[in-house]
């Protein structure tokens, strides 16, 4: 869970945010965004306030993922100085590479480019009283999580993998990244997401598609916290597409998962 700011001597700390996490995983693909988005409503639900710093300059998603890619950031004047005003959905405030570029732009963007236009999302935009900051990183290990680490005081990161060993193997390199002594940053622990898929027809029945435990196992060789298994789930991915985050259905199981999940995070 979020300890008091360990890291708040790093980087500079953006006024008025509480917590920042950012989540990662080693892979593309297994599901980071779609865990940052339920975070971020399940946070909201809770009654904290919550941004999302969209980082995947490859895959920039929550903008679909919170149904406001037709949406720009305006611009506002604070203290004098012009600042992007983050767009809101579903009581989260988002700032997304995605809303700067087209799809076949993000791809082509160099790390300085990135690096300078993440600056700007970051310290040149209004965030307003936030009690926490999720960046969603780009998957596996590069300069952008290296500039994101060193330019902000990161309260932990979050892991997502899911429990296949291709995905296992990457998600350990990115444990260790974060874990080393350069970079040092609180790893808050593993989310196992596509942990298994039960049939409707088959409520008591679980197939472990991608492998049983094995990002449950991965956190406890490495001595991280397990935060937790999310199953497949076919509305997750609907949701996902139609941008409304699956955490927001009430009384769902669904929901429910995600609120425990959120809870091991925090
Ligand atoms: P990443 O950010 O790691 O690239 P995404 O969050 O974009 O991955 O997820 C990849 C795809 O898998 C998306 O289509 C998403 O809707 C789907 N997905 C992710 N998690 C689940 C889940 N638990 N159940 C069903 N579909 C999921």
């Amino acid at each position: 869970a979020v300890a008091e700011n360990p890291n708040q001597i790093k980087g500079k700390a953006i006024p008025g945010i509480k917590n920042i996490i950012a989540v990662a995983s080693g892979k593309g693909g297994v599901g980071k965004s779609t865990v940052t988005a339920n975070l971020a409503v399940t946070l909201a639900k809770m009654g904290f306030s919550v941004g999302i710093l969209d980082a995947d300059i490859y895959g920039p998603s929550m903008p679909i993922m919170f149904d406001v890619e037709n949406e720009k950031p305006v611009s506002v004047v604070v203290d004098g100085k012009s600042k992007m005003k983050p767009v809101e959905s579903y009581e989260v405030k988002i700032l997304s590479i995605g809303f700067f570029t087209s799809p076949s732009q993000a791809v082509i963007w160099r790390g300085p480019m990135a690096s300078k236009a993440l600056n700007q999302m970051i310290f040149d935009a209004d965030w307003g009283e936030l009690d926490f900051m999720l960046i969603d990183l780009p998957p596996g290990t590069g300069d952008i999580h290296l500039s994101i680490v060193q330019a902000l005081p990161i309260t932990g990161v979050v892991v997502v993998s899911t429990p296949q060993a291709v995905a296992l193997a990457d998600a350990k390199k990115g444990v260790s990244m974060f874990m080393s002594e350069a970079i040092n940053v609180p790893v808050l622990g593993i989310i196992e997401n596509m942990a298994y898929f039960t049939p409707e027809e088959l409520p008591d029945n679980k197939y472990y598609l991608f492998g049983k435990d094995g990002a449950k196992n991965l956190a406890e060789d490495l001595g991280v916290p397990f935060l937790g298994g999310i199953p497949i789930v076919q509305s997750i991915r609907e949701a996902g597409d139609y941008g409304r985050p699956a955490a927001m259905q009430t009384a769902s199981a669904v929901e429910h998962i995600f609120d425990e999940v959120t809870r091991n995070v925090v």
